[in-house]
């Protein structure tokens, strides 16, 4: 089987964590998740902790010397089988970057796969989504806990990122729109870019992705 060298764009709240848990399932990818590193260094207080959290509670960029390091790194020990990047490029020097590692590996880009949503899709989301400390995702509106501000799966309590708070999710839009939104055309002109509709159901969308993949995949072995 060729191996699956992946990465998913999109504004926040688009569904790229809920598409890759689900991936990760179906094709056994190393699961590389930038925001999930850099609240882990966060909660750790490392030194990237300290000077990456002002930068992600104003709903910033952490700078790129930091980020690029941490994620070529990630690829190169836990990739060698396909890999499944989320929150990574997010700008134009992160892509450069990724595209020269790849390169030196002698390993090439599959596919971005770009979940598309609006803003106003993308802030009702945002706003009402709460997680556990395990990582399970619930939402106030869309799938409310059974009990009240617990979580279903493992009954820990749940809680709202800092960053999901409303001024943050406006900052983390302009962010994306000014510096991530870019990269759906510099993976277009590589012919790289797959488009799936985020406002669809996760099922929905993992169906439509899995579809892709698959195709790809044909593509390849002719
Ligand atoms: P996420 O969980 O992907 O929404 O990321 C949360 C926050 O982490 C972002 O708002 C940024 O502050 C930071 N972050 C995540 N990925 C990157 C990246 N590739 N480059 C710079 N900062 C990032």
């Amino acid at each position: 089987m060729s191996e699956l060298n992946l990465i998913l764009l999109g504004p926040p709240g688009a569904g790229k964590g809920t598409q890759a848990a689900r991936l990760r399932k179906d094709f056994d990818l190393a699961y590389i998740a930038t925001g999930e590193l850099l609240r882990h260094h966060v909660d750790q207080a490392t030194e990237l902790g300290k000077e990456a959290s002002s930068y992600m509670d104003a709903g910033k960029l952490v700078p790129d010397p930091l980020v690029i390091a941490m994620i070529l790194s990630k690829v190169e020990d836990e990739g060698d089988d396909g890999f499944l990047l989320d929150g990574f490029p997010r700008n134009d020097a992160q892509a450069d970057a990724l595209a020269e590692e790849l390169d030196g590996l002698g390993r090439r880009l599959t596919a971005a796969l770009y979940v598309a949503a609006p803003d106003d899709v993308v802030v009702e989301r945002l706003s009402g989504r709460r997680q556990c400390a395990n990582g399970h995702i619930q939402h106030v509106t869309f799938d409310p806990p059974k009990v009240d501000n617990m979580c279903d799966l493992c009954g820990r309590p749940l809680k709202q990122r800092k960053d999901d708070m409303p001024e943050v999710v406006q900052k983390r839009l302009a962010t994306y729109h000014e510096q991530t939104e870019a990269l759906i055309d510099y993976y277009e002109d590589k012919g790289l870019l797959r488009r799936f509709d985020g406002t669809r159901s996760p099922t929905e969308v993992h169906d439509h992705i899995r579809a892709t993949l698959a195709t790809l995949r044909l593509e390849e072995r002719l």
